[in-house]
């Protein structure tokens, strides 16, 4: 048996999965994102999706289906190795206000008025069981 996990991290996945099961009779268990925090597809996770026998997508919660990722901070680099610092499960409707909540943060805080940077400090965003 071989397992892999951190899918999205590897490059001739789909290769991989093929000579160890084809060719060398191993059962393959991968684990990994299918997609980034753009919503992308990240790396080459779902090329693997039709030589698979089955397909089990898993989710956090954050009140609903958190099958997305909500990047926290600025960084724009696809591949960004980090935890909850970095990252949050979300699903749509909050990673659409994270989105939001994130710009308008960025704003307030790139400018230059001290009133709602107090404000924003004081009063931190909530949405369901999110904090932002
Ligand atoms: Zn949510």
């Amino acid at each position: 048996m071989i397992a892999i996990d951190e899918a999205q991290f590897f490059e001739y996945l789909f290769d991989l999965c093929t000579k160890a099961a084809d060719h060398d009779g191993k059962t393959v268990i991968v684990a990994g994102l299918d997609g980034d925090y753009l919503k992308r597809s990240f790396g080459s996770v779902l090329d693997i999706i039709p030589i698979a026998d089955t397909v089990t997508k898993l989710s956090a919660r954050c009140g609903e289906n958190a099958v997305l990722t909500l990047r926290k901070t600025d960084e724009t680099r696809t591949e960004v190795i980090a935890g909850a610092e970095v990252y949050m499960p979300v699903c749509h409707m909050h990673y659409i206000s994270g989105q939001m909540v994130k710009d308008a943060t960025k704003a307030v805080l790139e400018s230059n008025d001290a009133h709602f940077s107090q404000f924003y400090r004081v009063f931190p965003f909530t949405w369901g069981n999110c904090w932002f």
